[in-house]
């Protein structure tokens, strides 16, 4: 699934993962580079994690569902 942004889901959610594992570390947007985006954990049901991202920079904003079996455990 492609937005008017151009960046996919699965972009977004490599984005996550790395975050998760250092999640201290800046992220970079995904739409113009810019480190500071921000991920928010909607997580709300426990079969099922949702994250928000946004950037301050250039307005991209995106929410990305995932799976918690996709996490390998
Ligand atoms: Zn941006």
């Amino acid at each position: 699934m492609t937005g008017a942004d151009g960046i996919t889901a699965a972009q977004v959610l490599t984005l996550i993962q790395s975050w998760r594992l250092k999640p201290t570390e800046p992220v970079a947007c995904p739409a113009c580079g810019t480190q500071g985006l921000a991920i928010v954990d909607q997580s709300a049901r426990p079969y099922r994690e949702w994250y928000a991202t946004s950037c301050p920079g250039c307005g991209f904003k995106k929410t990305v569902a995932m799976s918690m079996g996709a996490m390998g455990g």
